[in-house]
């Protein structure tokens, strides 16, 4: 994961990584990329500076994706824009994409399309239990003991029952909410491809989950569009509109 604290060591990890990845495993090629886990750490912690140093490490995967692509706008275009992962293998591209740190976030991590890109976070989709004392919570960065929905109690170790902890409302509050339901996401120009907020980092930094922190909204709105610019100022989107094969591509790019 790509986190703010580092940023400043990521374009050394980049190449670092690739390197690797040429010398110990499978070459890597636009083909068959580098597949690593490009997750933003949604802290409240992405200062201006940060945001910075992390669009030069975008621009540093552009530029390297660029020329593993031999300059070619069509090669660029399929192995960026195509989700599909048939059309990908039609076209010998093999590289999972969904953690693709220059694609917009349009694909959740089971590479399925998020129409509605609302559940950005696993939250409410898989339980968990604290495996030190067996509480359930709602997750790892919300396991307050005011978010906690019950425990597993254990008689001559083995679990005899479920029981509701002081925390159960909490806890159904939030695994209730949709994260992409922020107080200010309705109403944000990039609702449809930002990867919203990490609850726990709201709550730690506005003591209120449903307040997105300001500095990772701007993380976003950085990250898309110093994108939107370099996909324009390289003809890409263009390509895309004006592609006989233009289905093929992720729909939104359309809009
Ligand atoms: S940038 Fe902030 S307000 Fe906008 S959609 Fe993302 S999390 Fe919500």
């Amino acid at each position: 994961m790509i986190a703010a604290c580092n940023i400043e060591s990521w374009i050394q990890n980049y190449d670092w990584l690739i390197e690797k990845q040429r010398k110990y495993f499978e070459p890597v090629t636009h083909k068959k990329e580098l597949s690593f886990c490009a997750l933003e750490v949604r802290n409240d912690d992405w200062t201006e500076n940060k945001i910075q140093k992390y669009l030069q490490l975008l621009d540093h995967i552009f530029n390297y994706r660029w020329k593993e692509c031999n300059y070619d706008l069509k090669t660029f275009a399929i192995n960026t824009f195509v989700h599909d992962k048939d059309i990908r293998e039609k076209y010998g591209f093999n590289a999972p994409i969904s953690m693709d740190p220059i694609l917009f976030y349009l694909i959740d991590f089971e590479g399925f399309l998020c129409e509605e890109v609302d559940n950005t976070c696993s939250l409410n989709k898989q339980l968990y239990i604290n495996c030190y004392n067996l509480s359930i919570i709602p997750c790892h960065r919300t396991a307050y003991p005011h978010f906690r929905g019950g425990y597993f109690e254990i008689q001559n170790n083995e679990i005899v029952d479920i029981k509701a902890s002081d925390g159960v409302n909490g806890y159904f509050n939030i695994i209730l909410k949709n994260p992409s339901m922020g107080l200010k996401c309705n109403y944000c120009p990039i609702k449809l491809f930002c990867l919203k907020q990490c609850l726990g980092a709201c709550y730690e930094s506005n003591k209120d989950y449903n307040i997105p922190c300001e500095t990772v909204c701007n993380l976003y709105k950085a990250k898309f569009l110093f994108l939107a610019k370099k996909y324009e100022e390289y003809n890409v989107f263009n390509y895309i509109l004006n592609s006989s094969e233009n289905e093929i591509f992720i729909p939104y790019i359309k809009e």
